[in-house]
């Protein structure tokens, strides 16, 4: 591909390596003439299911809409960008595992909620209180309850913590 640096038509690939559990491949590239070094990435692109919104309205699969959606639950939480990368595969192969052309907007949120629980209670919360809406303080309560049962985490752990990120301000 072209030097985005100098445009110079050719460019080689000095590392190739696997990313994102093997559903992505990073390549550091050179540019022949200036030397400058960049990097891509490469996906396959396969048709997600469009979503079917709680008002009977459809779109269509929007990853970067995700994205954002998990990095905003995540921010500041000790999650690398590559475990990032490796739950939005995660949610995008079990959409495309139902087979189906269109998906409830209501799963996607599940799935979503599924990869936050297993890597961050804080952001799970943060999402899940969104997302839930949850009723009252006590229904909020006992989830952050049951999420810290048997886990390192104390209630006050994680309450402070949501606290802090000011999710715990709801309407
Ligand atoms: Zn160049």
């Amino acid at each position: 591909m072209h030097c985005p640096f100098c445009a110079e038509d050719d460019t080689k690939v000095i590392d190739s390596r696997l990313v994102a559990e093997g559903n992505q491949v990073r390549r550091r590239r050179e540019c022949f003439s200036c030397r400058e070094r960049f990097t891509t990435f490469e996906t396959a692109e396969l048709v997600m299911p469009r979503v079917v919104k709680q008002d009977g309205t459809r779109q269509p699969f929007d990853e970067e809409k995700l994205r954002s959606g998990l990095m905003k639950a995540l921010e500041k939480r000790p999650v690398s960008i590559e475990q990032i990368d490796t739950a939005l595969s995660h949610i995008k192969a079990q959409l495309r595992a139902t087979g189906e052309r269109e998906v409830k907007s209501m799963r996607l949120g599940e799935e979503v909620m599924t990869e936050l629980r297993q890597l961050d209670k804080v952001a799970y919360v943060r999402f899940a209180s969104v997302y839930r809406s949850f009723q009252d303080v006590n229904e909020f309560k006992e989830e952050i309850e049951r999420l810290t049962a048997g886990s390192g985490d104390s209630v006050a752990d994680v309450t402070k913590a949501l606290a802090d990120s000011g999710a715990e301000k709801k309407s």
